[in-house]
């Protein structure tokens, strides 16, 4: 385990209007420097690209090994490069956001001079940073169920098309479930579409606690969800399925003196060779209705063959 032998935190807090002061004298080299950096962070939204940009771009006036960010309110963290004993903790703070956290690491101490000379640095950081997180958080809201957090249908049109290029170039199996609430209707017209919607909530969580974080889950429509399971065989795309299908069934649903226990039924397809997306999801659908038609609470594998060659 590698514990820190030294650690600097620093609250790099900037007001626009004392920016100036608070660099370090400036060299022309670290003027130019921070020109460069200007220019590179502002040529991309993406935060991975961002850090790895600056972190590339920093090492010719302070060498460090990693740099390791958090923002915890959109949980989202990374590390670019190794994580090394010696720490320069910042916080970086305008007038209006808390823009995270940042740790520079590396084998030997940071000299008073290397950090004034990251301060100066970080302040080129400030804006394409909070450009790329209000970014990646409107991405987040305009992908997202807003009552369940799973995935919209724009996030599964999206995955499903990336999922299934990325399965036929490196020859990868590729599954997926789709998942309708049984008898939700009655569910709603006797508990209430409250309780109705904890129910959607709830039945997000019970899938995600099954399935792997490599799996993703897309709220398809009102009480229908899809879970994509790359690299999953027919098979394990079953095994997977059916552990869904029985957590659901012994779950109870528990709210203001309520309860309930709902059941889903299943659909499952796997990828054919050469298979287009339309007739892959057309087959779990399928698949699926057969499921409600023989008794609901129950999971239904696609046959590849037949419903390929019939659509
Ligand atoms: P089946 O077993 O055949 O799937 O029957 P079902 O009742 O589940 O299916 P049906 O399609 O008849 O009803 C789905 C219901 O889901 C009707 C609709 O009012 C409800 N619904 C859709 N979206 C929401 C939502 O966001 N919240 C709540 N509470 N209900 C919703
Ligand atoms: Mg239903
Ligand atoms: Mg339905």
């Amino acid at each position: 385990m590698v514990t820190s032998v030294h650690t600097s935190t620093n609250a790099f807090e900037m007001k626009e209007s004392s920016l100036r002061a608070r660099l370090p004298l400036n060299t022309d080299e670290q003027n130019e420097a921070r020109l460069k950096l200007t220019h590179v962070l502002q040529t991309t939204l993406n935060i991975e690209q961002v850090l790895e940009l600056f972190f590339k771009h920093i090492q010719n006036s302070v060498p460090m090994s990693g740099l390791y960010y958090e923002h915890q309110a959109q949980q989202f963290s990374l590390q670019v490069g190794r994580d090394t004993p010696h720490h320069c903790d910042y916080r970086l703070i305008t007038p209006d956001d808390d823009l995270g956290n940042i740790i520079f690491s590396r084998g030997k101490r940071f000299s008073e001079h290397e950090m004034a000379t990251l301060e100066s640095l970080l302040s080129t950081l400030i804006y394409p940073l909070r450009n790329a997180l209000q970014y990646r958080q409107a991405l987040q809201t305009a992908m997202n169920d807003p009552l369940t957090g799973a995935g919209n249908r724009i996030a599964l049109d999206n995955a499903l098309h990336r999922e299934l290029q990325m399965a036929q170039r490196y020859d990868q199996a590729l599954s997926i479930l789709m998942i309708d609430i049984d008898h939700f209707k009655q569910i709603n017209d006797t508990y209430g579409h409250a309780f109705g919607d904890t129910v959607l909530k709830e039945m997000v969580q019970a899938i995600d606690s099954v399935t792997r974080n490599t799996d993703m889950t897309f709220r398809y429509g009102g009480e229908e969800f899809v879970v994509i399971l790359s690299k999953t065989e027919a098979k394990g795309a079953a095994v997977i399925g059916e552990r869904i299908r029985q957590y659901i069934e012994q779950l109870i649903v528990d709210e203001d003196g309520k309860k309930l226990q709902a059941t889903v039924s299943i659909g499952a397809s796997t990828l054919g060779p050469q298979e287009p997306v339309k007739s892959f999801f057309g087959r779990a659908d399928e698949a699926l209705y057969c499921a409600k038609r023989s008794g609901r609470n129950r999971l239904v594998s696609a046959k590849c063959e037949e419903l390929v060659t019939t659509s």
